[in-house]
């Protein structure tokens, strides 16, 4: 009979864990105990949550040995940093698109289903509590979010009212300071030295909604990235599907968001009608290809035909056809092979319930795992940043070799920087180094602080999570970070006639660049190189 463990029970379970080493001792040691307890097999967020109980409770010491060999979905935090998503309210979009879903009580092109939206709607929308929340479950997990990446999700961002703005983006600062800030300021000075600090933060919003004032706006938020909903580059289907935009608009945000040093991310469809596999991939080709384009984050999602978008009645007129899933993997497999060295492709799926999804879109939710499953080796068809992140792979013992990569786009010179194996196959750290549009044209920069200026819009290291203060085996401390900084300003000095080179930093990242010599000017961190 299955019997229920007290806390006097748990505290001998984890004096017996201090001596498992490994997972595989684990899963031998947790079968062992319930079966000497009479429990139901015991798992880890279990153990965790009572651990953590007892630490509250001072009743078990504090065991970082525990802590690792309990730590769930550990791929969470691989990347460097943590990501929370954090839903706004509903509200209307200037859009009017015909693929897009609407559901009462949320924003536009969300549903009820998706994690981020259920957990949204349990908690009122407040940007506060889940942000909170997020951090609480993730600790109890046995992550330490320490740098957070935020992404603000929910219809197009730059339509919300200024106030409700300013306030969701406060409360966000508010809830990872574990304090009320006097205002929104405050409030991101605080998280300036907070234990979790905001690293990165972005919103998603339509190229057309990009313009100076607008990135004005966002800087001041504190934003650095920027999730435009593109789509497509065809005027025709853009026209046909009621975007409300042309490809140009996305031209004109790219190279202002580049520009003023922004990460940029495309959100691209396929299967949109009007289009076709061919046409997409052509579509691919240019987005990689054409300098006006060049994102450096991809998500592509195949169009999921709901029945809640306007588009499911065009469909059942016969007005176009959805791709096979045979059709869509080989198209995905095609895109993913010419996918350059300096692109992170995110995701190459929506996380919509599949119950929701008219018969003929694509079900299978894992589809990035069946593309890469079908390929000899994960590699062998993904260059992409995401695919050669090393994670947990990292060696310190072995070699890593710096990288440089120039490339033109939208009007200026991108230099990536990397530190990567010698075939290139595992990435440990790298930089964005932009050199502006107005160097090559001449013209004056509405951004005074980065006028005759280099702009770093990247610095980043991937591999586990490493807390700062605690040096571990991965590549976030092994100085990869500042050499690419040396470099990246050796090069500005050296090939260009810039004074200065200035970072795009979240607030929670600016202690960093304080410490390689930078000055938080207006909202960049500005080194003269003078
Ligand atoms: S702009 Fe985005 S949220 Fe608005 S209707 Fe179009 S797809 Fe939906
Ligand atoms: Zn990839």
């Amino acid at each position: 009979m299955a019997k229920f463990l007290s806390i006097k029970d748990y505290s001998e379970i984890f004096n017996k864990l201090r001596a498992v080493k490994n997972g595989k001792e684990l899963d031998v040691f947790k079968r062992r105990i319930s079966k000497q307890f009479g429990a139901p097999l015991i798992s880890n967020f279990q153990l965790l949550k009572v651990y953590h109980k007892s630490l509250k409770a001072k009743s078990a010491k504090r065991d970082k040995n525990i802590e690792n060999l309990l730590k769930m979905r550990p791929i969470r935090s691989m990347s460097g940093v943590v990501n929370i998503s954090v839903l706004t309210k509903e509200y209307p979009c200037p859009g009017k698109c015909l693929y897009c879903p609407k559901e009462k009580g949320i924003p536009k092109s969300y549903l009820s289903g998706e994690p981020a939206v259920e957990r949204a709607k349990m908690l009122k929308f407040s940007p506060y509590r889940q942000t909170k929340e997020r951090i609480e479950s993730l600790e109890m997990e046995g992550h330490e979010p320490e740098k957070i990446e935020a992404r603000i999700v929910g219809g197009t961002w730059s339509y919300y009212p200024k106030n409700y703005q300013i306030q969701f983006i406060k409360k966000i600062y508010d809830a990872a300071n574990d304090r009320t800030g006097k205002n929104l300021t405050a409030a991101q000075k605080s998280n300036e030295t907070a234990k979790h600090r905001i690293v990165a933060l972005s919103v998603e919003t339509r190229p057309d909604y990009i313009n100076e004032d607008e990135i004005i706006c966002l800087r001041n938020f504190g934003v650095t990235k920027v999730e435009l909903g593109v789509q497509s580059i065809y005027n025709d289907v853009l026209d046909f599907v009621m975007r409300g935009h042309t490809a140009e608009k996305t031209v004109e945000a790219s190279r202002l968001l580049k520009d003023a040093g922004f990460k940029l991310s495309y959100q691209m469809m396929l299967n949109l009608p009007k289009s076709s596999a061919e046409r997409d991939f052509e579509m691919f080709e240019q987005i990689f290809g054409n300098a006006d384009f060049k994102p450096d984050y991809l998500k592509i999602y195949p169009l999921a035909l709901l029945r809640e978008a306007p588009l499911y009645h065009l469909y059942k007129n016969n007005r176009f056809k959805i791709y096979s899933e045979d059709e869509l993997i080989d198209l995905i497999r095609k895109i993913k092979k010419i996918t350059p060295y300096w692109t992170r492709i995110e995701r190459v799926i929506r996380d919509i319930p599949a119950h929701k999804i008219f018969e003929g879109g694509v079900k299978t939710s894992n589809l990035r795992q069946v593309i890469h499953d079908q390929a000899d080796g994960l590699n062998a068809i993904c260059r992409c940043i995401r695919c050669r992140e090393i994670k947990a792979k990292y060696n310190p013992d072995e070699k890593f070799h710096l990288f440089r990569q120039d490339y033109e786009a939208s009007s200026g010179r991108e230099i990536f920087l990397s530190f990567e194996s010698k075939d290139r196959e595992k990435l440990a750290s790298f930089l964005r180094l932009r050199i502006p549009s107005q160097y090559f044209n001449g013209q004056k920069y509405f951004l005074k602080v980065l006028q005759n200026s280099a702009v770093i819009r990247e610095i980043k290291s991937v591999g586990v999570l490493t807390p700062v203060g605690q040096i571990k085996r991965a590549p976030q401390h092994k100085g990869f970070g500042r050499k690419l900084l040396e470099t990246a300003e050796n090069i500005v000095r050296k090939e260009f006639t810039l004074e200065k080179i200035a970072a795009i930093a979240a607030i929670g990242a600016r202690q960093y660049f304080r410490k390689n010599g930078y000055k938080l000017k207006d909202t960049y961190m500005v080194k003269d190189l003078g």
